[in-house]
């Protein structure tokens, strides 16, 4: 994809959009949340679908012309619901955020109870944070992971969930690297007769492959975004019974929403025809191999990780005992230099801060995406453990470097 014609009308966008897919092309992107969508997704995104009002849903729209708006989303609904095997799903949701807006906007009262995990521990802003929309407007209380152990601290969310009466519990995580026992947050869910909602967010891909149990059928309400593991491009999803469809899809629109984004939606439908490939599952077993490879790797070189290792597309890194003195924005920063970009990230039991945390989160979907292999990703770890040690070592840093732009033409991603 050229971008001449933007060059023409706007030469500091061009730059910046050409500039950003050399950034693609010569970083390892390793943002647990991040992917990268084929280049048929790219191109249906940016589809004149952009120019279309489509209020409404398919069949029953506020607008005339909506014959072929209505096929893509049409589309894009009945790809998602062989996918996850969903009775109803609603693919306009902008995000994954407004997706959950619309779970809460069409179950709750402000000032319900919302028992949601502590973001600190793995929980996500749009389940109750204070600086979310839905802390300012909703009552909520959180569970933990078990500082010991990394996961789910299910006794513990049973019991806060007696005690405190929620009206939903929130399970679906942002940097948690074990499989969600839903069946067990369900019963801590029953027990207060509660709503349960399940935000599959990170692991979409993961859960259509059948590479993680899913929420489906056990959750009164799933969401998820789209351009995580499931590479269908930016936006999110929402899915639940028969039952509760009607409420979801007037919480959308207009309760949350107005016009959808066509293209994104063409997107979506382009990205759920490529996931229902056989070829998918294969990538997708290939994420939680890396993913266990890179765990693997990384404790042979010290490192020490929250809950021992991982069963999805990430691990967390807790630096405090093998580098009592780094950081996780150091690792962030020196990594970032190398090229290998990921993230800091909080870790349970955080003694540090959410802007300067001692934790990192690597994920392995955009790899794999690439096509990296054990093989690679186990490079990759010990180029990661090199700079860590090291990050002050200017010959370390050039020779990792130097190595990373090997990589990156080795595994070409857009041209
Ligand atoms: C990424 C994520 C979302 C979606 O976030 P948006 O940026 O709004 O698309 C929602 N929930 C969880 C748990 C996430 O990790």
């Amino acid at each position: 994809m050229s971008y001449e014609r933007v060059r023409k009308a706007d030469p500091a966008v061009a730059d910046a959009l050409v500039a950003e897919r050399e950034r693609q092309n010569d970083t390892l992107a390793m943002i647990a949340s991040e992917n990268h969508v084929s280049e048929a997704v790219l191109q249906a995104q940016r589809s004149e679908l952009t120019n279309k009002y489509a209020e409404g849903y398919p069949g029953a729209r506020y607008y005339g012309g909506c014959e072929h708006a209505d096929t893509v989303e049409q589309l894009a609904i009945d790809r998602a619901r062989e996918l996850w095997g969903a009775d109803h799903v609603n693919v306009q949701p902008h995000s994954g955020t407004q997706a959950n807006m619309a779970v809460y906007l069409s179950m709750l009262d402000p000032g319900d109870r919302i028992l949601s995990l502590e973001l600190e521990d793995g929980g996500h802003l749009s389940h109750g944070h204070p600086a979310n929309f839905t802390g300012q407007t909703y009552t909520v209380e959180q569970y933990q992971v078990d500082p010991e152990t990394g996961y789910i601290d299910y006794e513990g969310l049973r019991e806060r969930a007696e005690a405190f009466d929620p009206d939903i519990v929130v399970s679906g995580y942002s940097a948690y690297p074990r499989e969600v026992e839903w069946e067990r947050i369900q019963a801590a869910a029953d027990a207060a007769d509660a709503y349960h909602l399940a935000d599959i967010a990170h692991i979409t891909g993961l859960v259509a492959a059948g590479v993680h149990s899913s929420p489906v059928g056990v959750a009164d309400f799933v969401t998820g975004s789209t351009h995580k593991t499931i590479r269908a491009g930016r936006g999110g999803i929402i899915m639940c019974e028969e039952s509760y469809a009607d409420d979801i899809d007037s919480a959308v629109f207009p309760g949350a929403q107005g016009g959808p984004l066509m293209h994104n939606i063409a997107g979506k439908a382009v990205g759920f025809a490529e996931a229902l490939e056989p070829s998918f599952e294969t990538y997708a077993e290939q994420v939680t191999t890396n993913a266990q490879v890179l765990a693997e790797r990384l404790q042979d070189h010290g490192f020490s990780l929250v809950s021992g290792g991982t069963d999805n597309h990430l691990v967390l890194v807790d630096l405090r005992e093998s580098h009592p003195d780094t950081t996780g924005k150091d690792v962030e920063t020196a990594l970032e230099d190398v090229g290998i970009v990921l993230n800091a990230n909080t870790v349970p039991g955080e003694t540090r801060s959410a802007f300067n945390p001692s934790g990192i989160r690597i994920g392995t979907p955009a790899l794999t995406t690439r096509g990296f292999d054990e093989t690679a990703i186990r490079e990759v770890t010990d180029l990661i453990a090199r700079v860590v040690d090291s990050p002050e070592d200017n010959e370390t840093t050039q020779s990792v470097g130097a190595r990373v732009d090997e990589l990156t033409d080795a595994f070409p991603l857009y041209t």
